[in-house]
């Protein structure tokens, strides 16, 4: 049987992948337009909200639009229906079409955007180029009898705790012995009431990242048979999960510049890209960065990119990097339409019993012809 999902279901949903904590503080993500409460049966994704994708999604009867990019960006003050923004505002309201946005903090997401755009280039041992947010990270320490170790595990496992690289389950026990005196008003799951008590106990300790942090407590409580858990939490220096937009990594073998471009062009089905340097020489590590990177020439050279992937540069920024020794290949902003794709693929995966039609606008909004 299928399930009816309201709007705010569905932004959890896309927020377990991109949550909003790794967007840039100067964004504007989430809800931009509708309800969180109302119910959705059809989400329709583009990168942007132009009139034209309104009316699509008037036409297809959309309540729900998961847009790359912001409509609203800066504070608007008044809704003209005149102006070309008042009439979107107007179209989506009078027809109760919800528009979400999921924009850098899409963009760092795992699978997000720039991960999406590093697929096509098969990329070796892939890192992120830009280094936006890092987990705090915790160890729990908690002291169980030895009769209840396995559940106390297997609920700090299920929460997520114990993640260290592509490694799970990953804790640390040591037994020994536990003592401790019931008062009065107490209801003990162990001993009597006015009697000191000596127990098997084992200690599990295990790395928690902040974002988890009081669900996995919560969850570790409730397996825990004790009326009061003894449990420490320790901040660590330790560096957690680096997210962040861009990723280098190398390519299997090396190529010419040119033949690469080439490819790029087919990867994203494009027309053209705009290249600096020369085209002839052999490269290696990649660098990608989705949407306009142009400030961050720098980081790639440093981080010993060969070429620079990125969109919206400018003239200025095309001959610094030349003359650092970088070479840039520009395939426009609009590659990161793949977004489209890979966020309807996210969903058509999660919502597997929830009765939701996921589409992909049909209107181009990239602004430039190519002739
Ligand atoms: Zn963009």
């Amino acid at each position: 049987m299928t399930k009816s999902v309201t709007n705010s279901e569905l932004f959890k949903i896309m927020e377990e992948w991109a949550p909003q904590h790794l967007a840039y503080d100067w964004d504007n993500i989430g809800l931009q337009i509708g309800s969180y409460s109302q119910k959705t049966t059809k989400v329709m994704v583009t990168l942007d909200v132009v009139e034209d994708v309104v009316d699509e999604a008037i036409e297809k009867d959309v309540d729900l639009i998961i847009a790359h990019h912001p409509m609203l960006f800066k504070p608007l003050k008044r809704v003209n229906i005149d102006t070309h923004q008042g009439r979107i505002v107007r179209k989506l309201l009078t027809h109760n079409i919800t528009v979400y946005a999921a924009h850098t903090n899409l963009d760092s997401a795992v699978g997000g955007v720039n991960d999406l755009l590093a697929e096509p280039l098969n990329l070796q041992s892939t890192k992120v180029l830009v280094d936006v947010y890092h987990e705090d990270l915790f160890k729990v320490a908690v002291f169980v009898p030895v009769t209840h170790m396995e559940a106390v595990l297997d609920a700090l496992n299920k929460a997520g705790a114990g993640n260290i690289g592509k490694y799970s389950h990953c804790t640390f026990q040591t037994q020994g012995q536990g003592t401790f005196k019931p008062l009065e008003e107490t209801n003990p799951f162990i001993g009597s009431k006015g009697e000191l008590e000596k127990v098997e106990e084992v200690k599990i300790e295990t790395i928690v990242p902040h974002t988890i942090l009081s669900k996995s407590v919560q969850k570790m409580i409730k397996a825990h048979p004790y009326e009061e858990v003894a449990y420490d939490i320790y901040p660590l220096k330790n560096q957690g999960n680096g997210f962040g937009l861009g990723r280098i990594g190398e390519l299997k073998e090396k190529v010419t510049l040119k033949s690469f471009a080439e490819y790029i062009k087919k990867a994203y089905d494009i027309p053209s890209v705009r290249v600096t340097g020369d085209l002839t020489q052999e490269v290696k590590k990649i660098a990608i960065l989705g949407g306009s990177g142009e400030k961050y020439i720098s980081t790639a050279k440093k981080k010993g990119a060969d070429v620079y992937i990125t969109g919206d540069m400018t003239f200025h920024t095309a001959q610094d990097a030349e003359n650092m020794g970088l070479s840039v290949i520009d395939p426009g902003h609009h590659v990161e339409k793949v977004m489209t794709e890979g966020t309807r693929n996210y969903l058509k995966k999660k919502l597997t019993t929830q009765n939701v039609d996921v589409i992909i606008s049909e209107v181009d909004t990239e602004p430039f012809k190519f002739i």
